[in-house]
């Protein structure tokens, strides 16, 4: 395939977009690469956004991804949104009627931070019922049904994905303000750590009864959960958000049972939708269920459209492991897997791509590093095998069917390195017998699972049959008729 391969697009100037276009040049593509990003700055790290930039002690500068001197020979547009992808004419469509030549493409267009829903924009803001936010800030599950009415445009409501929203943030969070978050997912969480340390009063609402419950199970949630309480912040869960009050600027948050929580500023963390709207019409496959709602993918992020590939944020890749597609949405996977992507781009797709590593993640909060790598449903045996709960520095191990499949740490840097890589040997894959989550069938052309981890990965086989709640991004095909100019 390299020998077609004059154009690249990395479409997303992202951590993913970033990894993507390095690892085309070690595989020593040596044809024109375009890097496509929408917003205006050069490849930023977000993680320090909710945490050290937010309380002010690190600067933008020091979020810069690009190395010094690092030059991969490559044409950035910034400022510059894609908008559809042609595969006939091979080319990326632009914002402006423009578009850019393509052999192949990269798709790393992440995430976008979800807004509270409802109607845009009210100038107060309230009055309407409604079952409010069902499992907000866990990465994105279950709005409940029901009128809540969108920010309306009100001051003092946010969101944080880009460097932009935490500039916004970062500017209102004054000592003695009052702050609620709406979603106590990891964001939401940090941005509560990082609120009570510049001396805000702090409170986070979350419709589920634990907080974090979905990616940590219920029990390691609550005492995760119990760090914000022993540093002063109020939680409160299991209750809904009806509505923000406010004219002009939000005065308050009110819940479903009719509290109503004065605030100053309100953070919505309720999760992130990926960024596959400009897809609409390609051709390119994109899942809408829940988990993998995002660009479908084979295990090395070939997309089954020749000359396409996904990584990072807005892609579901397959995992062998689990015998279905799961949409990663965290740093290391965008930083590592583009490489294996780059590979499938240049050489096509593999027949026995690597084994992607486990997702892993981590967060800070109050001075704590939380690890956590693997895979859990819910229902997996839960032991600590070191440290405490009560001292809040430990290491749990998820076990199913007397197998780990996930661990936690809490301040356990060591042990945790240690137990990561032992899990990536022991994870139990589909041929060893693992059954399936709840609720999980069978989707049709489903590859049959095969060899132990990392031993061999499995490729999708081309031509497999579209699982269940897999659909086409709504939209107007990009190859309708329409004047373009390129680039
Ligand atoms: C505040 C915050 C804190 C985080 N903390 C942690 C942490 O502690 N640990 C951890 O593991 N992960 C953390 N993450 C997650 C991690 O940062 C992401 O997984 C990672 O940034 C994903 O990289 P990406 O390149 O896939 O997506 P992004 O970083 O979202 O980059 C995608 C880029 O594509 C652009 N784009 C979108 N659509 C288009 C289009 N049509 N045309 C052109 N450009 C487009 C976007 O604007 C964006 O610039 C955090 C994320 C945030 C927001």
């Amino acid at each position: 395939m390299s020998d077609e391969l004059r154009d690249v697009v990395v479409v997303g100037a992202g951590l993913a977009g970033l990894s993507a276009a390095r690892a085309l040049r070690a595989e020593g593509f040596a044809g024109r690469l375009t890097v496509v990003g929408d917003e205006a700055h050069r490849p930023y790290d977000r993680p320090p956004l909710s945490k050290e930039y937010l309380a002010g002690t690190c600067d933008e500068t020091e979020l810069a991804l690009e190395r010094p001197g690092e030059d991969l020979d490559a044409r950035w547009l910034l400022g510059t949104r894609a908008t559809g992808l042609d595969r006939s004419s091979r080319a990326v469509l632009l914002d402006g009627d423009r578009s850019v030549r393509a052999d192949g493409v990269v798709i790393a267009t992440g995430a976008a931070a979800r807004p509270l829903p409802g109607p845009t924009p009210p100038v107060a803001v309230g009055g309407v019922g409604g079952a409010g936010l069902g499992a907000g800030g866990l990465g994105g599950g279950g709005l409940g049904a029901g009128g809540l009415s969108g920010s309306g445009g009100l001051g003092g409501v946010h969101t944080l994905r880009t460097l932009d929203d935490a500039r916004a943030l970062r500017a209102e969070l004054v000592d003695g303000a009052r702050l609620v978050v709406v979603g106590a997912g990891f964001i939401g969480a940090e941005v509560a750590a990082t609120a009570r340390s510049l001396g805000l009063s702090v409170t986070v609402v979350e419709a589920m009864p634990v907080p974090l419950a979905g990616p940590l199970g219920a029990a390691m949630g609550a005492t995760v959960a119990a760090l914000h309480e022993q540093h002063g912040v109020r939680l409160v869960c299991g209750r809904g958000v009806r509505e923000l009050t406010g004219t002009g600027r939000v005065s308050g948050v009110r819940l479903a049972d009719g509290t109503h929580l004065p605030a100053d500023i309100v953070v919505v963390g309720i999760g992130v939708r990926p960024g596959v709207g400009w897809l609409a019409g390609s051709g390119v496959p994109v899942g809408s269920a829940p988990g993998a709602d995002g660009v479908l993918c084979a295990a090395d992020g070939s997309t089954g459209i020749p000359g396409v590939v996904a990584v990072g944020d807005c892609a579901a890749w397959y995992e062998p492991r689990l015998g279905r597609r799961v949409r990663v949405e965290h740093w290391t996977a965008a930083a590592e897997r583009p490489r294996i992507a780059a590979r499938a781009l240049l050489s096509g797709p593999a027949t026995a791509p690597p084994v992607p590593r486990l997702p892993y993640f981590w967060s800070d909060q109050y001075g704590r590093r939380i690890q956590f790598t693997g895979h859990v449903a819910g229902d997996e045996d839960v032991s600590i095998e070191d440290g405490s709960l009560a001292e809040q520095g430990f290491l749990a191990v998820y076990r199913r069917s007397g197998r780990p499949v996930a661990v936690l740490g809490v301040d356990r840097v060591g042990p945790f390195a240690r137990w990561r890589r032992r899990l990536e040997g022991e994870f139990p894959s589909r041929a060893q017998g693992e059954s399936r989550g709840p609720g999980e069938s069978r989707p049709q052309g489903e590859p049959h699972a095969q060899g132990g981890p990392r031993a061999q990965g499995e490729s999708q086989p081309q031509g497999e049959s579209q699982p269940q709640g897999e659909s086409q991004p709504q939209g107007e095909s990009p190859s309708g008729a329409r004047a373009v100019r390129s680039v």
